[in-house]
């Protein structure tokens, strides 16, 4: 569980996998902040499911890969909040393409938003956890940047990146009551994998030994203990949900 009254901010929340998680939070009592790039009117309905739940929540509109952008999202979470205990580096795009044809906007597109999102969002997290000698940040992955992906050498990439910078930050802030873990899903079902053809979708399936794909709730799962009292002894990890995909 987590300590009543936390704060928790989930970027990439205002649909999927991160409307999962913000609801979760709550869920196990955390105040959630909510940031998302454009879609207004979904971000509205996570935030209706958080007071649902009992729990204050607001939204912020802004891309996390833009430097004002994120000191507007912490800024806001500061004035609304007054305390910052966990983050969830949850915002992420996919713009695949095969190496051969790959555009330079669409490797750096995809760099800035799953990569430099992350490195913003956690520096701008950090002063206040260290401060307060307790926090949980929690970067979403994905088992891609495990395993890589045919015609996504850029989303591997910057999947892989924020494996090894989880790792980073975990041992700066280890002695200062704060962990840092990565969370790798295999193939859920949302509007970033909707559009995938039917026979990738059977492929994945074919190497998934549980038969079938994850609801966004079985991440958040996994997200909620990581954010919880209980894993404070627990930092630096990557911890797969992909139905035993990537199982060594
Ligand atoms: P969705 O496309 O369903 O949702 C993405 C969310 O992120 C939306 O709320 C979107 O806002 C927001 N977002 C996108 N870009 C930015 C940005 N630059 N700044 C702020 N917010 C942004 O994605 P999923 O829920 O499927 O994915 C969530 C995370 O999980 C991602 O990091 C993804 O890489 C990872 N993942 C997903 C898997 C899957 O199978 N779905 C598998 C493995 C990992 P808006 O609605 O306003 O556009």
């Amino acid at each position: 569980m987590i300590e009543a009254g936390r704060v928790a901010i989930v970027t990439g929340a205002g649909r999927g996998i991160g409307r999962a998680i913000a609801v979760r939070l709550a869920n196990e009592g955390a105040d959630v902040a909510i940031s998302y790039r454009s879609n207004n009117e979904e971000a509205e309905k996570t935030a209706k499911l958080v007071r649902e739940a009992g729990r204050k929540c607001e939204i912020f509109k802004g891309d996390v890969a833009s430097t004002e952008d994120v000191k507007a999202l912490f800024d806001g979470v500061s004035e609304a909040f007054r305390r910052l205990d966990i983050l969830v580096n949850n915002a992420g795009i996919t713009r695949d393409n095969i190496m051969m044809r790959m555009k330079e906007d669409e490797f750096d597109d995809v760099i800035r938003t799953n990569l430099k999102g992350a490195y913003l969002c956690t520096k701008a997290a950090m002063r206040p956890m260290v401060r307060a000698r307790w926090g949980r940040i929690v970067n979403i992955t994905s088992v891609v940047g495990l395993v890589g992906n045919l015609g996504q050498a850029n989303y591997a990439a910057s999947k892989a990146g924020v494996v090894g910078f989880t790792k980073s930050v975990a041992r700066e802030v280890a002695q200062r009551g704060v962990t840092a873990n990565a969370v790798a899903p295999g193939y859920v079902e949302t509007e970033l994998t909707g559009s995938l053809p039917d026979e990738v979708k059977d492929h994945i399936l074919g190497q998934t030994p549980l038969g079938r794909f994850a609801e966004p709730e079985e991440v958040a799962e996994v997200v909620a203990f990581l954010c919880g009292e209980g894993a404070g002894y627990v930092t630096g990890q990557t911890i797969a949900v992909d139905g035993g995909m990537t199982m060594q």
